[in-house]
């Protein structure tokens, strides 16, 4: 089954590197931090260089699971560098008419939440890139005079297939539309004008303050809803003919990808389970389509979240994912499911994983090492 994968992502990657339409994957490892972690199982994933990552194979100890991305982000990575990697190249399309999102997929507590909005302390994504839209907007207002620039937000959460307004919350769910130059819409939505990141700051920490704090009472819905932030930059020519251009950036909190274990990689079986979420499973069938380039039909229509992003994801749109992943045992299945979806290849390596990482030089010979008694026992 496993070499059926590689062979599928090989010839995957063989049609995808042809196509400009490619949905960009990273994948990012979040440190260990089970303190409860009382049978010291160490890691089940670690690290191998800037593309490649090992997973412990459950059904076989003496194999690893090698897998390569477009970019492999290890646990020692910064917010900065996340940033600089796999977003800050992005930005300046919007400035252009352009479009482009960014989403953070991944089991829930394995990182989307730091990846994106991130701390005080730890700034992620989010705060970043708008930093960065102001500045390339002052650069280029200083530069020339003929484009001004205005810049605004919009804030919203598809949960349950409803598109609900975060910057207004008692409104109802909102309708999707696409307008005669094929640009998706959203009557009714919100849409706040800012001048500065401060301004972007007073807005916007509300309304994420307020579903981080619903979230911890409806654990639940956090984990299953899908969080919008949307950057929208207007450009105007103050000269005749006036033209204007429109660029957005999404940048996307997902909800939990572990609704999507049963599914398996066909993820047919959609209904078999009202808990499954259909745009975050939908959203996989959409990249994966982008991706392998097998023609076809893209199915944005089939979710409320690709329906949104659909003038944003793929075509002419330059699109990231950031797979988080954690590398504690408890997280194993999720894990492989969400580098399934991610890698670019997959290959099985005849070598344990966990003796080599700790085979020291003081071992004594003969005394089995902690990590070998676990390696002979992990298998589930
Ligand atoms: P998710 O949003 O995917 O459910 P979170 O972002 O809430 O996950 O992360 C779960 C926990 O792990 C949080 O306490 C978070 O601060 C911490 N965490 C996640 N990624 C990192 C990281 N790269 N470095 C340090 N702590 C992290
Ligand atoms: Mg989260």
């Amino acid at each position: 089954e496993t070499i059926e994968m590689a062979q599928r992502v090989a010839l995957n990657d063989a049609a995808g590197s042809k196509r400009t339409a490619r949905v960009r994957v990273a994948v990012r490892l979040r440190p260990y931090m089970d303190k409860q972690d009382e049978k010291g199982e160490g890691p089940c994933v670690r690290g191998l260089g800037p593309q490649t990552l090992d997973l412990v194979n459950w059904r076989n100890a003496t194999e690893t699971l090698q897998y390569q991305f477009d970019v492999f982000h290890g646990e020692q990575t910064t917010q900065q560098e996340v940033f600089l990697s796999s977003v800050k190249s992005i930005i300046p399309h919007i400035l252009n008419g352009q479009n482009a999102s960014v989403f953070a997929y991944g089991p829930t507590g394995a990182g989307k939440t730091h990846t994106m909005l991130g701390s005080q302390e730890q700034p992620g994504v989010i705060p970043r890139a708008v930093r960065e839209v102001f500045q390339l907007v002052r650069t280029q207002v200083k530069d020339q005079d003929e484009w001004e620039f205005s810049v605004g937000m919009s804030y919203l959460e598809i949960y349950n297939e409803k598109v609900l307004d975060l910057l207004s919350p008692s409104s109802q769910d909102l309708p999707i539309r696409e307008d005669k130059d094929k640009n998706i819409i959203i009557p009714g939505l919100t849409h706040t004008s800012l001048s500065s990141f401060s301004d972007f700051h007073t807005h916007f920490v509300p309304a994420s303050l307020n579903r981080t704090t619903a979230s911890t009472k409806l654990n639940q819905r956090s984990s299953r809803s899908h969080a919008i932030l949307l950057i929208k930059v207007v450009k105007c020519q103050r000269v005749p003919p006036h033209r204007q251009q429109t660029g957005k950036l999404y940048l996307v909190d997902l909800a939990g990808s572990e609704d999507n274990r049963r599914t398996g990689n066909q993820g047919i079986r959609l209904k078999e389970s009202g808990a499954i979420n259909l745009s975050l499973f939908t959203l996989s069938k959409v990249v994966d389509c982008l991706n392998t380039g097998t023609g076809g039909r893209v199915p944005y229509r089939d979710s409320k979240l690709t329906r949104l992003l659909q003038d944003s994801l793929g075509g002419s749109a330059h699109s990231v994912m950031i797979t988080n992943i954690a590398p504690e045992y408890k997280y194993y299945f999720d894990t492989f499911t969400a580098l399934n979806f991610a890698a670019k290849s997959k290959q099985i390596v005849n070598k344990p994983f966990v003796r080599e990482t700790v085979m020291a030089p003081t071992n004594a010979a003969g005394k089995r090492s902690r990590e070998e008694q676990e390696a002979g026992g992990s298998g589930e």
